[in-house]
């Protein structure tokens, strides 16, 4: 018996090489047969027919960790070029497919999220991105801070603030968890915090609920003091209460830290001025204002008043030593001409024209005289040769 087993045992080897040969020769062709089919599809791709290549990549058979990979680029690269539709399928197709690990299925459930954001369809987008958040709280591959990022967005776009709010505040807390705290990203974080406190606020202030906006202000002092938005909301409970004198302040302050508000607040401020009979007053700061900044928008501002509301010696003095000096835009030039020609008795005509004259030579010292009709770019000179597109014959007056 112990014979017959040692002659079967040679036969035995042959059988299972042959078998394991058999094994090996049929996994090599499945594998032709594989590769055979993504280059298929790749060949779709390059031929630029995305459809016939979108067809042979979602019936493609068995996904490994590197065609999940590929397929995973393709949608994102198809979302890329704007075709959301293709980059729904691919990433569904995915997500639907039961050999993925955890690791392609979050994912391709991400790129799902940003797929359904940017075809607008911001709920399923975020029906999306909450189901990540829930079901991976100690997500290796998706990091948490990104899935909050891309809900802070979607809650920007439809104006929830405070679930805006609540996904800033899970963005820094993950974020800090993983980077550590740089003060640039803390400091975003926070000024965006405020800013969504105070959409709230505004909205409440529009409602007239006052006592609502008072709370939403001490949110905003505690998370970001120094915003100059909750400055300028200030100003504005005061305007909405009609206490103008406060809102003058209030105003000013925020235009002190932050002299680019003024264009947008300057009506309330003249109302306000004018509702406490003070316009003399905002001049003055104004005038205090433009001495330390030197920000063209306050001098343009300072010209409306005085030629809306008379001038004071102090403006013409201003008008005379700046404008030689200073290099204005056009748009200043423009209305110290107009304030020199309403107020004729301060600054005459011969004196006005010089100054306009120096004002308007200040400027065009800096103005390009030629340009490339061929790709915009601008030189001072006239050259046979763009430098920047390197056309012949391109260059005209600017
Ligand atoms: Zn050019």
């Amino acid at each position: 018996m112990v014979e017959i087993l040692l002659l079967l045992l040679p036969l035995a080897f042959f059988a299972g090489w042959r078998a394991s040969r058999k094994k090996l020769i049929r996994n090599q062709k499945k594998q032709q047969q594989l590769s055979g089919h993504f280059v298929k599809g790749v060949n779709f791709l390059l031929s630029e027919e995305p459809d016939k290549a979108l067809e042979v990549f979602l019936n493609y058979p068995d996904i490994d960790e590197y065609t999940a990979e590929t397929f995973q680029l393709l949608g994102d690269s198809f979302r890329n070029r704007g075709e959301v539709e293709r980059a729904l399928r691919v990433h569904q197709n995915l997500i639907a497919r039961t050999n993925l690990n955890s690791k392609q299925k979050q994912k391709a459930m991400f790129s799902l999220g940003e797929d359904f954001y940017a075809a607008g369809m911001l709920d399923r987008a975020e029906g999306v991105f909450q189901e990540l958040l829930k079901n991976n709280q100690s997500n290796k591959h998706i990091t948490k801070a990104a899935v909050c990022s891309s809900l802070r967005t979607i809650y920007e776009q439809t104006q929830e603030w405070q679930k805006a709010i609540d996904a800033t505040d899970c963005y820094k807390k993950s974020n800090k968890k993983k980077e550590g705290s740089s003060t640039a990203t803390a400091l975003n974080s926070k000024s965006l915090i405020a800013h969504y406190y105070c959409e709230l606020a505004d909205g409440a202030l529009q409602q007239g609920k006052l006592n609502d906006v008072d709370v939403l202000i001490e949110k905003v002092k505690g998370v970001y003091k120094q915003s100059t938005r909750l400055m300028t909301l200030q100003g504005d409970i005061e305007f909405h209460q009609k206490r103008f004198k406060l809102a003058l302040n209030k105003y000013l302050i925020a235009i002190k830290s932050d002299s680019r508000l003024l264009s947008m607040l300057f009506e309330n401020l003249e109302e306000s001025a004018l509702a406490i009979n003070d316009i003399e007053s905002l001049q003055t700061q104004l005038l205090s204002l433009y001495k330390k900044k030197k920000d063209k928008t306050v001098y343009e501002k300072l010209l409306i008043l005085a030629k809306k509301y008379g001038s004071s010696k102090a403006i013409d003095e201003l008008v005379e030593k700046e404008l030689p000096k200073e290099k204005l835009n056009i748009e200043s030039i423009f209305n110290t001409s107009e304030y020199i020609k309403s107020h004729s008795e301060n600054i005459d005509a011969e004196k006005g024209l010089e100054l306009v004259t120096q004002s308007l030579s200040n400027y065009l010292q800096g103005v390009p005289a030629f340009r490339c009709e061929h790709c915009g770019y601008k030189m001072h000179d006239y050259l046979w040769r763009c430098p920047a597109c390197q056309e012949w014959d391109t260059i005209d007056h600017a």
